[in-house]
């Protein structure tokens, strides 16, 4: 399947979810994840018109951050190892991966420019995920009030791997009020407007939900193309 017939389809639903649930489509972004497919088939997205990319590893990401000539814009959406910020750091608008301190702090030592970054949240509570706990997340936030290079610009959540509609929406829903309550605080590196959730499968609830940002793989580049 081209790619461009993947975005008008996956556009086209986002258009009637956003008119069910009386919001403007312009509010989601859409991120292509790349992280499966070829640097040809990256080119192809952007030619579909798309200018958000996301890859969860730092050498699949330098490798088509070199070639890709209409520069998109790049969202570090995996796990970030510590000693692997200083390759993505001048590459990247977004990480939306920031998960513990010491990240924050080797991401705040290596930029030399306010950096967007995500706080990753483990909602559902799974082992195998990253991500701070709900009760975490605040007072995560709130030590980071001296970082001059690191905005917290939102959210980011993984659902867990499931077609129970229920269990899906209680999660999305829960990182949309703990994002407002992050809001409520006013802090001044922390306006934490975005929040990024929802997948290939379940990211219709998740802009029902409140999403801003939604990273799409599979159903948009593929898997394999
Ligand atoms: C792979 C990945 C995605 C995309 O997943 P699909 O199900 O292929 O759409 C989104 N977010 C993160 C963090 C990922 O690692």
């Amino acid at each position: 399947m081209k790619v461009i017939e993947n975005l008008k389809r996956i556009n086209q639903q986002i258009m009637e979810v956003c008119q069910k649930v009386g919001r403007s489509s312009d509010e989601v972004i859409l991120i292509a994840v790349t992280k499966y497919v070829s640097i040809e088939r990256a080119q192809e997205a952007l030619e579909a018109g798309i200018n958000n990319l996301g890859e969860n590893r730092d050498d699949s990401l330098l490798e088509k951050w070199d070639v890709l000539e209409d520069k998109p814009v790049w969202h570090y959406i995996g796990t970030l190892q510590t000693r692997k910020v200083k390759n993505i750091i001048d590459k990247v608008e977004y990480i939306h991966s920031l998960d513990r301190l010491s990240l924050a702090e080797e991401i705040n030592k290596r930029a030399n420019h306010k950096l967007k970054c995500l706080v990753q949240v483990n909602v559902s509570g799974e082992e195998s995920k990253h991500g701070l706990s709900i009760e975490e997340t605040i007072p995560f936030i709130k030590e980071l009030s001296n970082f001059e290079h690191i905005v917290i610009d939102g959210l980011m959540t993984m659902a867990p791997l499931t077609d129970n509609e229920q269990i899906l929406r209680d999660c999305f829903r829960k990182l949309r009020e703990l994002r407002d309550q992050v809001q409520n605080l006013k802090l001044e590196f922390a306006p934490c407007t975005n929040l990024s959730m929802g997948m290939s499968n379940d990211f219709s609830i998740a802009i029902e939900e409140g999403a801003t940002m939604i990273r799409i793989g599979t159903a948009l580049v593929g898997e394999d193309g």
